[in-house]
């Protein structure tokens, strides 16, 4: 199964028009619909409050002011979601809005809380529909734009593939503005200073994001182990063509495997805890690919909040892996030797079955 991280941007959805394009956007869902029927996972990273909201009030005159533009965004966010719920309706998915900000994923407690949101969304077969939270969001708690948003959200589902569709085929040689020879750079290993120099001036008149914001994007996300392809979201069929792997668009590389920069990522983190297992969940644990459950854990050291890093020892001392924690210490030392289903009854809620769950743990 693949999971896939889908970014539309405004210049997509508006057909480079002023208003939201319904047909476009009708027959992008129509692509995510089929996809989903395959199996595979899908998250929407939408931009498009902005210019929604500014058809619905019939292009006002608002000039440059923050609060003016969160007011539009306030107002086409929830237009825009009910676009997206009409037309996703027609191939009966049912979609969720999710609106983030920086320190939603930089702040390790909201990092998890979105984390589990979006991944029980994707159990559900909901496609979540994410945006910035723009009528909030200040300069200073801001992603500030939706390419970069799309590659922090895709590290953050562990998705397997980017996709960025745009209103340029990918990244160019040149500016096509300026040169409608420029051709397309149809692979991308290393991106380089150099990358960064032929899309400086490429950019869209609608969304915030240009080239440059894409290719950093890419970047994130190969760094976290993703590959991103970069496309023009009016090509016939572009994702299924895509996932397909036919040649189309720029693709960027992984710059190593999802495993290996998770992990990295993970011991990165200094331990504020630990939590020593018995022999079973050392034995289970080695063997890879598993959470810590409650039952396997035989004392609790430290304090710790929901989230902290911890070691995780065997009986005899030896550290085994390190690992984000589900509960706090105090939660911990409830839990610990009870089976799983016993958790939302001592505690009187459940962050879920694992103590660490295996997507959030490293071996060492
Ligand atoms: N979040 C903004 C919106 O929905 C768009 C940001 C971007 O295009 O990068 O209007």
């Amino acid at each position: 199964m693949r999971r896939i991280v889908l970014k539309l941007g405004s210049s997509v959805l508006t057909a480079g028009s002023e208003k939201l394009n319904r047909q476009r956007m009708l027959e992008l869902v129509r692509q995510v619909a089929a996809l989903h029927a395959r199996g595979c996972e899908v998250v929407v990273v939408s931009s498009g409050a902005q210019s929604a909201g500014r058809e619905q009030l019939n292009f006002p005159d608002l000039g440059k002011s923050l609060p003016a533009k969160q007011m539009l965004c306030a107002v086409g966010q929830s237009h825009l979601m009910r676009v997206y719920e009409d037309l996703f309706d027609i191939f009966g998915i049912i979609v969720a809005q999710i609106l983030l900000t920086r320190d939603d994923l930089s702040n390790r407690l909201r990092y998890l809380n979105a984390r589990d949101t979006l991944g029980t969304l994707i159990e559900r077969k909901i496609v979540p529909i994410v945006n910035e939270n723009d009528s909030i969001a200040t300069e200073e708690i801001r992603v500030g734009d939706n390419d970069t948003l799309s590659a922090l959200v895709a590290s953050l589902v562990d998705a397997d593939v980017l996709i960025i569709l745009t209103d340029q085929p990918g990244i160019l040689t040149e500016d096509p503005r300026r040169n409608p020879a420029a051709a397309l750079i149809e692979d991308i290993e290393t991106i380089s200073e150099e990358h960064y120099a032929l899309a400086g001036g490429a950019g869209s008149a609608i969304g915030t994001g240009g080239m440059v914001t894409k290719l950093q994007a890419a970047q994130i996300a190969s760094r976290s182990g993703i590959r991103t392809i970069i496309a023009s979201g009016s090509e016939d069929d572009v994702i299924r063509r895509i996932l397909a792997g036919e040649k189309i668009g720029t693709h960027i590389e992984a710059a190593h495997s999802r495993s290996d920069s998770r992990k990295r990522w993970l011991l990165t983190e200094r331990a504020q805890g630990a939590l020593v297992v018995d022999a079973g969940a050392e034995r289970v644990l080695l063997r890879g690919g598993a959470s810590l459950l409650p039952v396997g854990i035989r004392e609790v050291r430290g304090d710790f909040e929901r989230g902290a890093a911890l070691l995780v020892l065997a009986a005899g001392g030896k550290e085994i892996a390190q690992g984000l924690s589900n509960y706090s210490s105090a939660d911990l030392r409830q839990i610990r030797g009870m089976k799983s289903h016993e958790i939302a009854e001592k505690l009187g809620y459940s962050y879920g079955d694992a103590a660490l769950h295996r997507n959030n743990l490293a071996l060492l």
